[in-house]
């Protein structure tokens, strides 16, 4: 995929943001690997009045490319630390979704109360702690989080969702906020039965021999 490409399916999975309800008017961004470096949404733009030439090119020390004319999400830090310390990863897709944003104001990971958090790659979904957005902190304490996991939950503030490619990033951002709001729903009802680690262990096993399609 070329460089117009690869802007273009950031600006759709941006607006797709918005249709899906994951992240209302501006909030969230979404980033893809490119070449040594990434593509990223840039700062204060609603995301309808996107053009591929808004999308930043920058590498991963945070140098914005001469033909770029916008700054960058003020959250590229994470971003480009995440694509430093995650060979595996090429998309990124950051939320303040409605549930894990709940959750995460109230200081609470998502622990195994349906098998599925597996599809983070372990037995919950962590939460990083709270540091101020757009700070070198805040991406220090998100790559701790995310060393073993695909997605995680940013105290008072949000979540994240990584993939392979765009696609399978969004897919995930999607899960997890269902998830959130399953286990939020569960949280009023009362009487949690949370699965042990063994339980876990024989589900993240099932996955990685018979596949968990998003
Ligand atoms: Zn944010």
């Amino acid at each position: 995929m070329n460089k117009q490409d690869e802007r273009q399916q950031v600006i759709d999975y941006a607006l797709k943001l918005n249709t899906t309800g994951l992240s209302p008017g501006k909030s969230g961004n979404i980033s893809v690997r490119f070449n040594e470096g990434l593509l990223v949404t840039p700062s204060g733009v609603e995301y309808q009045q996107l053009s591929p030439s808004d999308i930043v090119n920058m590498d991963l020390s945070g140098n914005v490319s001469d033909d770029c004319v916008l700054q960058p999400s003020s959250e590229w830090h994470f971003h480009s630390d995440l694509y430093q310390s995650r060979a595996d990863i090429n998309a990124i897709v950051h939320t303040h979704s409605t549930y894990c944003t709940a959750l995460a104001c109230t200081g609470r990971s998502i622990p195994a109360f349906h098998y599925m958090v597996a599809i983070a790659g372990g037995k919950d979904i962590p939460i990083a702690p709270y540091a101020l957005f757009g700070t070198e902190q805040l991406s220090e304490n998100i790559v701790a989080c995310l060393q073993s996991r695909q997605a995680c939950l940013l105290a008072n503030h949000g979540m994240i969702a990584m993939g392979s490619d765009l696609a399978t990033a969004f897919k995930l951002a999607q899960e997890v906020e269902a998830l959130a709001k399953q286990y939020c729903i569960a949280l009023k009802l009362g009487n949690l039965n949370v699965l042990s680690d063994q339980e876990m262990i024989e589900v993240l096993d099932r996955f990685k021999h018979y596949g968990q399609r998003l």
